[in-house]
């Protein structure tokens, strides 16, 4: 709540007196956290003939409970201090770097940074890899092995679609979605379509933030910010319903789990799945916009008078390969991943150094997307990620768009007459059914439990080209 507050509306005056309160409440649970007490409890609910007799949720809750007290207390307690430090200058550093095109002044923190996690994945332990350590840090059981045979599935079928889009001579006009959009009626519309996806404004409430995020306080208060731009009101309308999704996922956590570990979602990338399916697969889609498109006009007739829905639906579903990450649509977004999970893995088995990364990243840029950042600001510094020490974490945006297509395809099949309820806006079924299928089990159960009772079958990047391909051939109108 601190957090939200700071991010949302607390006056500048406040914000060194709260940031200090935040570290202070944070020490205190990373203390209770791995303290002797909390080893006791754990040693004691491990004996045999009494963990056999808890209850799933109670078992569940200790595994989470050793897992996060093996992470933090297998790291001596000064390491991590000087490592927390580490961050947060880093953090300050990098945004003068990316601002400044100065990689050579973010450099010696990256390298840092990198040491320490390789130390914590020597300390933590590892089997195959040691980036298979980082990528469970954010989603439980993923490997190097499965991601490698996941990106290379992507990369073979995506970079050349991208291309034929590029060669396509039907490209969408989206000029018109730069004009000026008054910041009041885009709340407004926006608060109406969240509504629609059945957020619960009596659980939450949207506010106004420079990057939009989701903050569950607890299930009966998640509360999600976007931001405005007066000149490009789309980025809004599908911030809101990205975070909505998020939210919704929060909000329906079955009631046993309130106040535990648990009270989660299951993985980085399956909270991931849900935002997405809600921006992307609803969001984007010609169906959703077959019913709320007049609707948009109401809000904006002036600036909406001659571009039909199928204009509309064109022009936010424009692909064009881009150098920022987020700023990038649904097809080439994956890429912008790849380069970043390839650099990782290297970066931490040691096969690539920090210095090399301007570098590699202007030719993977070349390779997958065809086009190179003039400078490192649009390059290599543009994500926050690395300065935070978050390696292993960008692998679950393209895990997210992944599940959400494996979602959407046993959506399909199990509600009826799925499409129709789209058109028709009538997504309170579909809400009600992610509820049922994912958002209940919180992190009572583990991801690919969640996906293999939802979608019947593992993880699995098929569904997600065909759904790429078969919407951007229509869109595109390209031959295969
Ligand atoms: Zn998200």
């Amino acid at each position: 709540m601190l957090f939200w507050d700071l991010k949302t509306g607390a006056p500048k005056k406040g914000v060194p007196y709260r940031a200090e309160a935040i570290g202070m409440l944070s020490e205190e649970a990373f203390r209770l956290s791995t303290s002797d007490a909390m080893g006791e409890y754990l040693a004691y609910f491990d004996e045999p003939d009494r963990s056999s007799s808890l209850d799933s949720i109670m078992k569940a809750l200790v595994r989470e409970c050793r897992k996060e007290y093996d992470k933090y207390k297998k790291i001596p307690e000064v390491k991590y201090k000087e490592y927390v430090i580490l961050t947060s200058e880093a953090e300050c550093v990098w945004e003068d770097a990316k601002k400044n095109n100065d990689f050579e002044l973010f450099k010696p923190y990256l390298e840092k940074i990198v040491g320490y996690n390789l130390e914590f994945i020597e300390l933590w332990g590892y089997k195959e890899n040691k980036y298979d350590t980082l990528l469970d840090l954010y989603e439980p059981g993923m490997t190097v092995e499965k991601l490698d045979a996941i990106f290379s599935e992507l990369r073979s079928r995506i970079v050349p679609l991208v291309a034929k889009i590029k060669e396509s001579a039907y490209q969408p006009e989206d000029q018109f979605l730069k004009q000026y959009f008054d910041i009041g009626k885009q709340e407004e519309f926006g608060l109406y379509i969240l509504g629609r996806m059945g957020y619960d404004f009596d659980a939450g409430r949207l506010d106004e933030s420079e990057h939009p995020f989701t903050t569950g306080i607890n299930p009966g208060d998640v509360r999600i910010t976007t931001h405005y731009y007066p000149n490009d009101f789309i980025s809004a309308v599908m911030s809101s319903m990205h975070e909505g999704g998020h939210a919704l996922y929060e909000q329906n956590i079955s009631a046993d789990l309130y106040g535990t570990l648990l009270c989660d979602g299951a993985s980085m990338g399956l909270h991931e799945s849900q935002s997405r399916f809600w921006e992307n697969t609803i969001g984007r889609s010609r169906s959703f916009w077959q019913k709320y498109y007049s609707r948009l006009q109401d809000f904006f007739p002036e600036q909406l008078k001659d571009v039909t829905a199928d204009d509309f639906y064109r022009a936010i579903n424009k692909v064009e390969p881009s150098l920022i990450r987020i700023e990038a649509d649904e097809v080439t977004y994956n890429l912008h991943i790849m380069i970043r999970y390839e650099i990782e893995k290297a970066l931490i088995n040691e096969e690539i150094k920090v210095a090399d990364l301007p570098g590699v990243w202007k030719e993977k840029m070349k390779e997958y997307l065809g086009i190179i950042p003039p400078d490192d600001t649009k390059g290599v510094l543009q994500d926050v990620h690395w300065a935070g020490g978050s390696f292993g974490y960008f692998p679950s945006y393209t895990l997210g768009n992944i599940y959400s297509a494996q979602i959407y395809n046993a959506a399909k099949k199990e509600i009826k007459n799925f499409e129709e309820l789209v058109e028709k806006g009538e997504l309170i079924k579909i809400k009600d059914w992610l509820a049922e299928k994912i958002h209940k089990h919180g992190k009572l159960l583990k991801p690919e439990e969640i996906l293999l009772q939802v979608a019947g079958e593992g993880i699995n990047p098929k569904y997600l080209i065909d759904y790429l391909e078969n919407k951007y051939k229509e869109i595109y109108k390209l031959e295969f």
